[in-house]
């Protein structure tokens, strides 16, 4: 079975910088070779949903009418995503400032542009109708998210990375099937994960290098471990777990196996440098899985 994803997000040009530490506040450190390439966390996670996860991958997302947002359109076609819903806005692509230090760890700003329009049109709802997966993040305005969750048909899911971390309604908390989130949006939203429980019925906390938890209403926490990799850069890290998580999820894998088979693609991911040009194939997940 061919599970069926549609990425709701945000799609950025990301310029990034080599810098040998992550500057401070009100700091400035001089970086070395500047990169720019396509990025943002919807664009990732489609891009990861459909190369990485092989699922049928739709993207609903908004550009501007520039050369950025073909670089976007290059890279989500070269992965298999399906683009007809990604629509042109009057303002420009979204763009990303990332730094990236030796060790891999990165700081970025995003600057949404065109992101703030995306809208769910009659198209778009009747393609969410017809997902057995949601995936969206926080780089698009709350109300774009709700509405995308009200178009999934019942027994769909929605997944929401709740990544930049910001408050949400709790019209929003209560459509969510699973709540992915790193340790600090964790601690952002909640304090503890556990608390997390309370509002949604599963969350999975990636906890970089050492992997991620699974978290159930009622089951036990599942503790997945990460996969010991040579880190060359760790952008993308988490979007590629997401959008591969809900591809499996589409699949027919539960939240545990979908957890591990995210995990192993985002191993992958670190080892290269990017982020949608560092997901890996279907194939090579497979293979690093054994
Ligand atoms: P980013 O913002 O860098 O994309 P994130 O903070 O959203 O990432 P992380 O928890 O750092 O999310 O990483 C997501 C997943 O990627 C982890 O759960 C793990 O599976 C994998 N991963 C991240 N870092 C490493 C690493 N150093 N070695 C192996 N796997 C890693």
């Amino acid at each position: 079975m061919t599970g069926r994803v549609v990425v709701v997000g945000s799609a950025n040009v990301d310029l990034a910088v080599d810098v040998t530490r992550v500057p401070r506040a009100g700091e400035t450190v001089l970086g070395d070779r500047l990169r720019r390439s396509p990025g943002g966390k919807g664009a990732n996670q489609a891009v990861a949903a459909a190369l990485a996860g092989g699922a049928d991958t739709s993207f609903v997302a908004a550009l501007g009418e520039d050369e950025g947002a073909d670089l976007i359109l290059v890279s989500l076609g070269g992965a298999g995503v399906r683009t007809d819903l990604v629509e042109r806005a009057d303002a420009p692509t979204g763009t990303g400032f990332i730094t990236v230090a030796p060790d891999g760890e990165n700081a970025i700003v995003v600057a949404p542009g065109a992101n703030e329009h995306v809208k769910i049109g009659a198209a778009q709802a009747d393609r969410i109708a017809e997902a057995d997966v949601v995936l969206a993040q926080l780089e698009i305005p709350l109300d774009v998210v709700a509405a995308a969750a009200a178009a999934k048909r019942p027994g769909a899911r929605l997944i929401l990375n709740a990544a930049p971390s910001r408050e949400l309604p709790d019209s929003l908390w209560e459509v969510v099937d699973v709540l992915v989130v790193n340790e600090h949006e964790a601690a952002d939203l909640a304090g503890e994960p556990e608390k997390l429980l309370k509002r949604v019925p599963a969350v999975v906390v990636t906890l970089g290098g050492e992997g991620c938890a699974v978290l159930r209403r009622g089951e036990e926490p599942v503790r997945i471990p990460g996969i010991p990799v040579d880190v060359v850069d760790t952008t993308g890290a988490g979007d590629t777990f997401c959008g591969v998580l809900a591809a499996a999820l589409a699949h027919g894998h539960d939240l545990p196996d979908a957890a591990r088979r995210a995990g192993t693609a985002a191993a992958l991911a670190v080892t290269r440098p990017g982020a949608q040009a560092a997901v890996p194939t279907a194939a090579e997940v497979a293979e690093l899985e054994g």
